[in-house]
């Protein structure tokens, strides 16, 4: 009496935005600037960068790059590596203070990296 069950054969989805956009985090990070008033300059794939405004203060988030002039309803992967960008830095900025303010601050947060926050 053997369950023969079906395997799950499905193909992986295809990468979306928001993790291309974490692929750019993860690979040129460190070229991710704050301009300040939460407008960052994000290296694109071809050598160019593009600067991105995600809007803290209200208004619509933006990138100059080609594919948000087209599809402007969407978060295209500079807007997400940005976001990404700046949670982690405010993670990072919290968990520095944490770690003041408490002698034995927990390191779970880093565990909440997948969070984009917002
Ligand atoms: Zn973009």
């Amino acid at each position: 009496m053997d369950n023969v069950r079906i395997a799950q054969t499905a193909p992986p989805p295809p990468p979306t935005r928001e993790l291309r956009g974490l692929g750019i985090y993860r690979e040129r990070g460190d070229e991710i600037t704050h301009e300040g008033h939460g407008v960052y300059t994000v290296p694109g794939c071809s050598g160019s960068t593009y600067t991105v405004n995600l809007a803290v203060f209200g208004g619509e988030e933006c990138c100059d790059c080609p594919d948000h002039q087209r599809h402007p309803e969407l978060t295209c992967k500079h807007l997400a590596a940005a976001a990404i960008f700046r949670a982690k830095a405010r993670t990072r900025a919290r968990e520095e203070q944490a770690a003041r303010t408490t002698a034995r601050a927990s390191r779970s947060n880093v565990a909440a990296l997948g969070a984009f926050g917002g």
